[in-house]
């Protein structure tokens, strides 16, 4: 198996080097050359595997240059209850009939980014290795919140790295916030953007992808790669979840093998949801992939009429992972629906940078329409979602998971449509502890970002993760705060070049 660019078809490159490398030199989004596929048999014999074998499995497909001691290695650090508070690493849990939350943040940082981040610096360090660079990996990371303390707990103090988290210093959460200021580890560091999310990332996308920083980087015996969901190495383990969940139905006797399920995501980047189009690619049966945004609704648009057009107001929510509008992977999603076509890609993704806006072709608005339903909602329907939930099943969830919660009901009330469900959990209530408390009208305006942890769990008696809670004692160590134009000067800077 090979990889080969969103924007150009005759890049053939190793997983290793995708996943080194992080983007394309030109600009384009690593992507399988083939998706490979799953049989019932197989996923009948996953049903009676751990996590670690089930991503040994999924891995073993899309990592066709690791050896199985290599992926072994990769998945058995990684997938284990050092880091996860879960034997299962992710849970099922039913919420009504036919409907199961997925919970993918039983992992140290509490989001489901955790899921691909506790796996990426292993992957990341033994793909370095088989492709004989001896640099320095620098990995740079854009966050809305969650990926960075994701990463940062995820490549802390791993030998041979060093990574550079930059956050829209008003569009995180107070404990995002304080998770990463107080992040440990020697190879770390952390500054804030005036700026929001996309303004990150495009910073990011503009040093990776700058020759002039590549070369001094190079001769300092240093090289870029990326914790994003650009990496292949952050897209591959997020198939794993969503392989697994339909195995575990089978076995648990929720559904028969072959029986179709609904998988909702609550999206921003489009990464998770692409994971579960490629699981569906695979081979396990799915019905409909259901996208749910905040009132960042770019997707929505895009999915029911084929315009996409970030021109529009940036809107800050209590969502905040999800307040993107430029969604990157959708670049993987149309590379496969138009049938791999890099000058389409290329044309589309030109518009989107020099216009901020492209439409599809007719035949791939009526691909998109049948892989995917689109929805949204805004801020006062999300909290009215959780409360809801909350008071007829006691089960709390938090902002993200409550939007993709939300957009379910829609889409049940508008199609009548039976299939069994799976909806992405993505985080811990705790970690939006201010606006959940306030969802179910018990805001506390005096309180810090710890007492409202207390107070959530004295009303919904879930347990509060560990690493939250000592969070409370731990020091601060990066204040920085810059222009979104600084950001180079700041990377290299801190490399000390
Ligand atoms: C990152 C994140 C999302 C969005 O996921 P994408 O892969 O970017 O679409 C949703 N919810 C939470 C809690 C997140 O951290």
């Amino acid at each position: 198996m090979y990889y080969k660019s969103t924007r150009n078809s005759d890049v053939n490159v190793t997983s290793a080097q995708a996943i080194a490398q992080g983007i394309s030199k030109d600009g384009g989004l690593f992507v399988p050359s083939e998706i490979p596929s799953i049989s019932f048999d197989d996923i009948k014999n996953l049903g009676d595997m751990g996590y670690s074998q089930r991503a040994a499995f999924v891995f073993g497909k899309y990592l066709t240059d690791f050896s199985e001691a290599e992926i072994a290695y990769c998945v058995d650090n990684a997938y284990s209850t050092k880091n996860f508070e879960t034997e299962n690493i992710c849970e099922l849990a039913h919420l009504f009939d036919g409907t199961y939350m997925l919970e993918l943040w039983h992992g140290p940082t509490c989001a489901f980014k955790d899921m691909a981040l506790q796996i990426l610096p292993y992957l990341l360090t033994t793909s370095t290795k088989k492709i004989n660079l001896d640099k320095k990996v620098v990995i740079l990371v854009a966050t809305s919140g969650d990926t960075g303390k994701a990463a940062l707990e995820g490549f802390k103090d791993v030998p041979g790295t060093q990574i550079l988290v930059f956050y829209p210093e008003d569009g995180v959460s107070a404990m995002q916030k304080k998770q990463m200021t107080t992040q440990e580890g020697e190879n770390v560091g952390v500054c804030a953007i005036k700026g929001n999310f996309d303004d990150a990332q495009n910073g990011v996308k503009a040093i990776f992808t700058s020759e002039e920083v590549a070369d001094k980087l190079a001769e300092n015996g240093f090289m870029f790669s990326s914790a994003n969901s650009i990496n292949w190495g952050r897209l591959a383990p997020q198939i794993i979840y969503y392989v697994s969940s339909y195995a575990q139905l089978v076995k648990d006797g929720e559904i028969n093998l072959g029986d179709k399920i609904n998988i909702v995501v609550p999206t921003g980047n489009f990464g998770n949801i692409l994971a579960g189009y490629y699981a569906k690619k695979m081979g396990i049966p799915v019905n409909k992939l259901i996208c749910a945004s905040n009132a960042n609704n770019v997707l929505t648009e895009f999915l029911t009429t084929g315009v996409y057009n970030r021109n529009r107001q940036f809107h800050t929510t209590i969502s905040p992972s999800m307040d993107i509008l430029i969604s990157s992977n959708l670049e993987r999603l149309l590379y496969h629906i138009c049938g791999e076509n890099d000058a389409t890609i290329r044309d589309w993704f030109g518009k989107l940078a020099s216009e901020g806006k492209y439409e599809v072709s007719d035949d791939v608005k009526a691909i998109l329409k049948d892989e995917f339903y689109a929805g949204c909602c805004g801020d006062e329907e999300t909290k009215a979602c959780i409360d809801d939930i909350f008071n007829k099943f006691s089960y709390i969830c938090d902002t993200h998971t409550a939007v993709a919660v939300k957009v379910y009901e829609d889409y049940v009330k508008e199609t009548g449509d039976e299939t069994k469900t799976v909806i992405a959990s993505t985080a811990s209530p705790y970690k939006f502890s201010n606006s959940v408390l306030d969802a179910i009208g018990a805001f506390d305006a005096d309180a810090d970002e710890f007492a409202l942890v207390d107070k959530l769990c004295e009303i919904t008696k879930l347990a509060v993760p560990a690493s939250l809670s000592e969070l409370k004692d731990k020091e601060v160590r990066f204040t920085s705060s810059i222009n979104k134009n600084d950001m180079k000067e700041f990377v290299l800077s801190t490399l000390g070049i």
